[in-house]
């Protein structure tokens, strides 16, 4: 560990995912003594695409084109979910902050106002998603006028097939051709993470031309899986395409995800330049509150620090990340021991059927918090005052069913930081 062994800031950021970073850096960017604590390894799990609200009611049958139509009627029939007190356009201007943080580190994201977008998976589905990689913007194009598909896949990669994902796609388009690239020297599995530093080589990218040149008469645009370069992937796509005269859009895939691992860098170098103090891989601890002032425990492998904060944003996850933990009759959060707003018993945390439109109870458990995201206390008092929770531990949303993962991590982190500036800011007049 550093010589330093007792840290002092303004807010002290819980948990190094994407809501952690969203809020980590919206605080410094405001000015305010970030110190940000967790591992920044969940991020690669992500997808990389950054949802607003794709699905509305639970039970819908079909997506939403529009996400500000589906607020609406989500405000009007459901207070209490995190979205339930902010307008569109704050949520737009949260989505722009990201947009432009991530921008700075040369990661670019489109955002359409107005409308979600739809994205090819490696399913062959189309979800819909708010802003996405400028690497995949191009894949709602098939739903316009480009509808014959070149699908490539690679020898050696995992996890994603050309054919599988073209299973789902023959009504919509008019031709699908598959084609499998061989990368020189690759003759078993790779690694998602191996193949995109490859596709960094020059050589890489004119083995991978040469094998899509034949087809570039025969189709409108090509997919491939993402794995275009970790660095610079807009300006390998766009390279790629000159070289082919194709138009092409990356596909996102399973975990690990390189669009996560470029989110996760671009996330970690923002941070650095705007000042955060990031204790990488730390563990928070036992959580006071004296005087006015958070003192925590940071637990390393190497040793333990102290830190002190006038204010505290919990984004420690769910269960996966143990921000939640589920025991054999209740679930509890897991470091302030905060109430969890959860079904009366067990047996109601799962409907009996798996895949129900309406979602399980399970997913909409989590800290029940004000509209500042301040968790509450059972009289519907904030807990402390300084204490915000944010990002997926929240109450109310399942954002799997919803389609709203990282729209109410990004909403719920910019606006409590926010709330939690506003307060430091009204003290020191
Ligand atoms: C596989 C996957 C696919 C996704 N796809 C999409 C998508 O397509 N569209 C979309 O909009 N969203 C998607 N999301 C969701 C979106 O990324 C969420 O917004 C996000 O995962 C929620 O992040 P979080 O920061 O709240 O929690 P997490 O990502 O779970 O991060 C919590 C962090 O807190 C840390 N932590 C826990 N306890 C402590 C402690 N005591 N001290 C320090 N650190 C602690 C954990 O180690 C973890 O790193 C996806 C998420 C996953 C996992």
């Amino acid at each position: 560990m550093t010589d330093l062994n007792s840290i002092d800031c303004d807010l002290l950021v819980i948990g190094a995912g994407f809501a952690g970073m969203v809020a980590a850096a919206r605080a410094s960017h405001l000015g305010l003594r970030t110190v940000l604590a967790g591992n920044s390894g969940s991020l690669i799990f992500v997808s990389g695409l950054m949802d607003y609200l794709g699905v509305y009611p639970m039970d819908a049958k079909g997506v939403l084109d529009d996400p500000a139509q589906g607020l609406a009627c989500l405000q009007s029939e459901n207070s209490t979910h995190p979205y339930g007190g902010i307008s569109h356009e704050q949520i737009i201007q949260c989505f722009e902050f990201v947009k432009w943080i991530l921008g700075k580190e040369g990661l670019a994201y489109h955002l359409s106002p107005g409308r979600n977008l739809p994205v090819l998976t490696a399913m062959g589905t189309f979800k819909p998603s708010f802003m996405v990689p400028r690497t995949m913007e191009k894949g709602s194009l098939l739903f316009g006028e480009k509808k014959r598909l070149l699908l490539i896949d690679i020898k050696g990669l995992q996890g994603f097939s050309a054919r599988q994902a073209a299973g789902g796609l023959a009504k919509t388009l008019d031709e699908v051709i598959c084609l499998t690239v061989e990368i020189p020297g690759i003759t078993k599995t790779i690694p998602p993470i191996i193949l995109a530093e490859l596709f960094e080589d020059p050589g890489v990218q004119e083995s991978f031309v040469r094998q899509v040149l034949p087809f570039s008469n025969r189709v409108d645009i090509a997919g491939m899986p993402a794995v275009c370069g970790v660095h610079d992937s807009l300006g390998i796509q766009q390279k790629i395409e000159k070289m082919t005269g194709l138009d092409l859009f990356e596909i996102p895939g399973i975990p690990p995800s390189i669009p996560g691992l470029r989110l996760k860098n671009a996330f970690e170098k923002r941070l650095a330049a705007l000042g955060v103090k990031f204790l990488s891989n730390t563990r928070i601890k036992d959580p006071v509150f004296n005087g006015g002032k958070f003192i925590f425990t940071g637990v390393t492998d190497s040793g333990k620090l102290s830190i002190s904060a006038k204010g505290a944003v919990l984004g420690i996850g769910r269960f996966f990340s143990k921000g939640l933990n589920a025991g054999r009759d209740k679930i509890m959060e897991t470091l302030f021991q905060l109430d969890v707003r959860q079904p009366v018993t067990r047996s109601l945390w799962h409907g009996t059927n798996f895949l129900t439109r309406q979602g399980h109870k399970i997913n909409q458990a989590g800290i029940e918090t004000d509209q500042r995201f301040r968790p509450l206390k059972k009289g519907g008092q904030p807990v402390f005052p300084g204490l915000y929770a944010v990002g997926s531990i929240l109450a109310h949303n399942d954002w799997m069913r919803l389609k709203s993962g990282s729209g109410v991590s990004l909403v719920s982190a910019c606006t409590a930081v926010d709330d939690f500036y506003q307060g430091v800011t009204k003290a020191k007049i």
